[in-house]
């Protein structure tokens, strides 16, 4: 082990994989919020997009801020049924900030009843996302066979990407990581009562896992409760080390190797750059 402090400028840095930094929560915040993550080490964020009308938002914070990217899609739980227009989508995906399509999926435990709007649309998600060649971010709740089964029939393995806020069983991140897709783990696996999906974080290949915080939801112990931001994914990390007995700077340096390589987050020019100058392995070693 070699430990290197998070605030030394060997640190590789760590990255939060999934945020929500438009929503009001942090209206007014982000010189505080940007601090906080230079001051844990946490050196980038993925803005992620709940729906279309929010969107210029979430595009906003990527285009002023060189290490927040951003991603465009239509939440499952957003409750207005319009179809989603996979054109408009694909077309929002072709900006250089916008680095994945999402956030998408399903859930069965928000919404309830009929939810063949829900599965059109993530339908939809995902083919706007083999149109454009960019990745996908994907929510799952108490969804997981039929999610396999969307991601399965729509070809969602041809671009990969992250099943975000992970909470399943070994089994469904084995069959999504088979579809080449990284497995995000939030401040869910700090908390006490989380055994199973502890030994999870256990067994996911190093290059196939992310941290997130999915701000401001969320916050991991020890700021259960409170308003959660991108700096705290730094306690979802340590919690990832322990359990795996290595250090936090070794857990960094292998994110740090994962995105611009793997294929998720590798579509994007401006974001294999800004991701490549701490990135040891040549960007196009094997997936
Ligand atoms: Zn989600
Ligand atoms: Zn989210």
């Amino acid at each position: 082990m070699n430990a290197i402090s998070p605030q030394s400028a060997a640190f590789p840095g760590l990255v939060d994989s999934h945020c929500h930094l438009d929503f009001p929560d942090f209206d007014g915040k982000m010189a505080e919020i940007r601090e906080e993550m230079r001051a844990n080490g946490v050196t980038h964020a993925l803005c992620i997009s709940v729906n279309l009308a929010g969107f210029p938002k979430v595009l906003g914070l990527a285009e002023a801020h060189d290490n927040f990217l951003a991603t465009v899609g239509v939440h499952p739980d957003h409750e207005d049924r319009t179809a989603v227009d996979r054109a408009r989508l694909v077309e929002l995906a072709h900006h250089p900030r916008v680095v994945a399509i999402g956030e998408t999926g399903l859930d069965y435990y928000r919404v309830s009843g009929d939810l063949e709007w829900q599965r059109e649309r993530f339908r939809a998600h995902i083919r706007a996302a083999r149109e454009c060649g960019k990745p996908l971010v994907i929510h799952t709740r108490q969804a997981a066979e039929d999610t396999l089964t969307i991601m399965r029939e729509e070809g969602a393995g041809e671009v990969g990407g992250v099943m975000h806020c992970f909470t399943e069983s070994q089994a469904v991140a084995d069959a999504a990581m088979a579809l080449g897709f990284h497995i995000s783990f939030s401040g869910i696996v700090t908390f006490k009562n989380a055994g199973a999906l502890k030994d999870v974080a256990r067994q996911v290949p190093l290059e196939r896992l992310l941290v997130e915080t999915d701000s401001p939801y969320l916050a991991p112990v020890p700021h259960r409760g409170k308003i959660n931001r991108p700096a705290l994914v730094r306690h979802v990390a340590e919690e990832v080390a322990r359990l795996r007995g290595i250090s936090l700077s070794e857990l960094a340096e292998d994110q740090g190797r994962c995105l611009p390589s793997k294929r998720f987050l590798s579509s994007s020019a401006s974001a294999g750059s800004s991701f490549s100058n701490r990135s040891k392995t040549p960007l196009t070693s094997s997936r």
